[in-house]
């Protein structure tokens, strides 16, 4: 194409925290096509979080092919920040003229501008995923990259409403989709936040999915939490997180989200590569264990789960206590 496109549509990832990690390309494009309106399409569990990125020129809530379709229409180019076939497939159906994405999941010959997949990340962030395949693609990208968000007011009063009143809260996010491996048990969590917050006259507040009730259950006994799990949407879960002194979390889309609002994020990190999708942002650490098997990237762990079980609360509460302190490497 070489005419500017007047309209883009960015079909934007499925999983909150690729959502958050992808916001440095979607603002590369934004700077590159300045004048273009600029759109993200996207599924009901990530659509309500580009309602807080500003310079969007709208939000497309769709589930189904069918509706993914119809949403699509329009557009002179489609971004896929998504690698799977079905979504370049929507894209096609759709009559989109100009596909731009990663040749993943066999859906080459659906792009119209498609990027070879990195063969390797180089130990570095997921964010530069995103922008590599912009790069390889033709589009200009630039600065630092910029995966903030920036909460609504609105939000922040539901959050307020829902916190109850008080002004000092630790955050404790328990879940991780993904898998059991990837959880911090739940009573470390308490150890670690309880400490923080007897030492801050904070109170503690856990957030999550109905998924994570046990574990919310578990923090308002051993630590007298505030169980928000399973009661917020994800407008009102932002808010909360912007509230937050501390968040303490699994490697998880809360943490990405609250590392975006700069809320200051301490995540313990097992299976997973903690160099491509620790939270971006200069007011996070992370907490691991130095096993000699991590990252290995399994859902459920098939030894002893050593990476998490050696974890000491103590460990990731001085973690913590160095982040807010502002020392730098933070890390432990
Ligand atoms: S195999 Fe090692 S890194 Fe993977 S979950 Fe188990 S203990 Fe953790």
């Amino acid at each position: 194409m070489n005419a500017e496109p007047k309209t883009i549509g960015v079909r934007a990832p499925n999983w909150l925290g690729d959502a958050v990690l992808s916001l440095p390309a979607l603002r590369d494009l934004r700077a590159a096509f300045p004048a273009a309106r600029l759109e993200v399409v996207a599924r009901p569990a990530v659509a309500p979080l580009y309602g807080a990125v500003p310079a969007l020129d709208g939000i497309r809530e769709v589930k189904g092919l069918r509706a993914e379709v119809a949403a699509l229409r329009g557009f002179d180019v489609g971004v896929l920040f998504t690698n799977s076939l079905g979504t370049a497939l929507a894209m096609r159906l759709a009559g989109v003229r100009e596909r731009w994405g990663y040749a993943r999941d066999g859906r080459g010959l659906l792009l119209t501008r498609a990027a070879r997949r990195p063969a390797a990340t180089g130990g570095r962030s997921q964010v530069f995923y995103y922008r590599a395949m912009l790069e390889q693609i033709g589009v200009a990208t630039s600065g630092a990259p910029d995966a903030s968000l920036t909460c609504p007011e609105a939000w922040r009063t539901s959050a307020r409403a829902l916190l109850g009143g008080g002004e000092h809260f630790v955050g404790v996010a328990p879940g991780a989709a993904y898998g059991g491996a990837k959880r911090w048990p739940a009573a470390r969590f308490a150890a670690a936040a309880g400490l923080l917050a007897r030492e801050r006259g904070a109170r503690v507040v856990v957030v999550g999915t109905a998924a994570e009730r046990p574990a919310g259950a578990l923090l308002a006994r051993e630590c007298g939490a505030l169980d928000l799990c399973g009661r917020t949407s994800l407008p009102e879960l932002v808010g909360v997180l912007a509230e937050l002194d501390l968040l303490l979390t699994n490697d998880s889309g809360p943490m990405h989200v609250a590392a975006a609002l700069g809320t200051p994020v301490v995540a313990t990190f097992g299976p997973t590569d903690w160099r491509e999708t620790a939270p971006f942002g200069g007011r996070t650490a992370i907490a691991r264990e130095p096993v000699e098997c991590a990252p290995c990237r399994f859902r459920e762990c098939p030894i002893d789960h050593r990476c998490m079980e050696r974890l000491e609360p103590a460990r990731v509460a001085e973690t913590a206590r160095a982040l807010l302190r502002g020392e730098s490497g933070g890390r432990a």
